[in-house]
């Protein structure tokens, strides 16, 4: 490899370096039934198999009592009925009874003890998921747009989600490790006799990469995926109805650290236009660029976007070139004019419907008022719809006859999911992260906080008569960003108990990112915070003028 860094490469890397399966002890651990836990080190390695050792931090004062969060890879966030009903069932039986969406269309479990992690992760693999790579050094997810065709682009859209499938098999890692430990009765076998120890991925080597890598395709208009956000984006490049190819994106993402000047959210770049035939290599090249130059001594400052913010765009694009032997195409014209995720009924191209539902904060849960675990459960073995997961951790069943739009929209109702009018626009647009009370790194509230505050802007905004006014906000327990607070209007990213950064100057299509404009807020002073900013925007909007543009005009004009 050719990276030239002289520092000492971060505890991480060490650990790799000594255990490159993956396996760590994580095995014997596991076979331990007096064992609660597993060590720092093997909760390291755990990340790479999709599993974080977490503790319940409400119940700190009585000592620690550990819990799994346990991640379901799945590109394109598409799911079987039968896959969504063996994910269902294995949440309540091992997990806390919720699955829980992510911004990344996978699903999490929660809650999940020890004693009962095995059988989570064989179960997933015995419906054909797979929990490998959803976390770690690696390529994640990988996103791309939920929506069946609507508008006679039905075919660009398999197509599109096709190359997210290929792109996620392709680059899995191979440590034969996982199948040792979780597939009941699968040798490991290296095939060549060779010690563990000498194990190297063909792509990932013997040290993965140096952090995550985050890959997401849009289809413009649309720019559901925050394609700007990811460390490789695929802009589909749709001409005369036909994919011509893609303009490839290289060198977003949202994670910072709080006091760390050196760390920032930051825009992809532009880099170039992909035939079809050359995303394959291009997207592996780049994945090589990373594992090769990123920060191995600093893990704060170890994603791509580091790399492309210090050696710059045209160096990027010359490696890649030398590397791959592509010579990539100047990157054409488009054009992205929202995001966000689409509710109710609507007809797909092949005369068949979808129904997306609004999943707050994408915890599926039954609760008195709103039984969206019991009311999907229902449908999805009733009626058989694909299940598609958004990146705005809400939910879609898709390809569904005519005749069973009105059986279905009863079956939710029952259970107290109107399928129109599902929330109000500001709700229905909003996001927040996990963090408390599972996340370790969770500095303030988030997913428990948010839908009460977006209950008190919603009386904010009729107080001030901007009722039914779309705005986006984003609130995340910790700078990493998970629900990419960074490119929301109103972003609110947690600091302390109660205490939250405000940035505000998002916009619609996802393609600029906000600026911070209060370094502290307390939870209480929100709503008193937002309140003379909605008033100036209401009285000094220009037309239809959204909050974000507005601020980015007026605020930060003068700033
Ligand atoms: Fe946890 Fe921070 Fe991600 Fe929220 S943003 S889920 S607190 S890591």
């Amino acid at each position: 490899m050719s990276n030239k860094q002289t520092a000492a490469p971060s505890a991480n890397e060490l650990l790799k370096q000594g255990s490159p399966t993956l396996a760590g002890t994580i095995a014997q651990t596991l076979a331990d039934p007096q064992a609660d836990r597993f060590s720092d080190d093997d909760n390291q390695f755990l990340k790479f198999h999709g599993i974080y050792q977490q503790d319940d931090r409400d119940l700190r004062k009585t000592g620690k009592k550990f819990i799994m969060m346990v991640r379901v890879r799945m590109p394109g966030g598409v799911l079987t009925p039968a896959q969504y009903l063996d994910l269902d069932r294995l949440s309540s039986e091992y997990g806390n009874d919720t699955l829980r969406i992510t911004s990344r269309q996978a699903l999490q479990f929660h809650g999940v003890v020890k004693s009962r992690l095995a059988r989570t992760v064989k179960g997933i693999n015995d419906t054909l998921l797979t929990t490998i790579a959803a976390c770690g050094d690696v390529v994640r997810n990988v996103m791309a747009p939920p929506y069946p065709g609507t508008d006679g682009n039905g075919a660009v859209r398999e197509q599109v989600l096709a190359s997210a499938l290929k792109l996620s098999k392709d680059l899995a890692p191979t440590t034969p490790a996982y199948p040792e430990i979780w597939l009941e009765g699968q040798p490991l076998e290296l095939g060549t006799g060779r010690p563990v120890g000498d194990f190297s991925d063909p792509l990932y080597g013997k040290t993965y990469l140096p952090r995550k890598f985050k890959i997401g395709i849009a289809i413009p208009p649309h720019n559901e995926v925050d394609v700007f956000t990811h460390c490789l984006g695929l802009v589909a490049i749709v001409e005369n109805g036909v994919l011509a190819g893609y303009n490839l994106l290289v060198g977003g993402g949202m994670g910072r650290s709080h006091g760390n000047e050196e760390t920032f959210p930051r825009l992809a770049d532009v880099v170039g236009f992909l035939t079809p035939d050359q995303v394959d290599a291009a997207v592996r090249t780049t994945v090589t660029i990373h594992r090769d130059f990123g920060d191995r001594t600093n893990r704060k400052r170890a994603r791509l976007k580091y790399v492309l913010a210090d050696r710059g765009v045209d160096w990027f694009r010359a490696e890649l070139e030398q590397r791959s032997g592509l010579k990539l195409g100047a990157a054409r014209p488009f054009t992205f004019t929202h995001q966000g995720d689409r509710f109710g009924w609507h007809k797909q191209t092949d005369g068949n419907w979808f129904v997306g539902l609004c999943v707050e904060t994408g915890r599926i849960k039954d609760t008195p008022a709103r039984r969206i675990k019991a009311a999907l459960r229902e449908v999805v073995a009733e009626f058989k719809p694909e299940i598609r997961l958004t990146p705005g951790n809400n939910l879609i069943l898709a390809n569904i006859p005519s005749g069973q739009r009105e059986a279905i929209t009863a079956m939710l109702a029952k259970h107290g999911l109107p399928v129109e009018n599902q929330g109000s626009a500001v709700r229905l647009g909003s996001m927040a992260c996990v963090s408390l009370p599972t996340c370790g790194l969770g500095l303030a509230e988030s997913e428990r906080y948010l839908p009460g505050l977006i209950t008190e802007i919603e009386g904010l905004f009729a107080e001030v008569g901007l009722e039914n006014e779309e705005i986006i906000i984003r609130m995340t327990g910790c700078p990493n960003g998970c629900a990419r607070p960074y490119m929301a209007e109103v972003g609110l990213v947690g600091k302390a108990p109660g205490k939250y950064q405000l940035y505000l100057g998002g916009n619609e299509s996802s393609t600029r990112l906000n600026r911070l404009f209060l370094e502290t807020v307390k939870d209480g002073e929100i709503v008193n915070e937002l309140r003379p900013l909605l008033l100036r925007y209401k009285d000094g909007r220009l037309g239809g003028e959204r909050f974000g543009d507005w601020v980015a005009r007026v605020l930060w004009e003068k700033a």
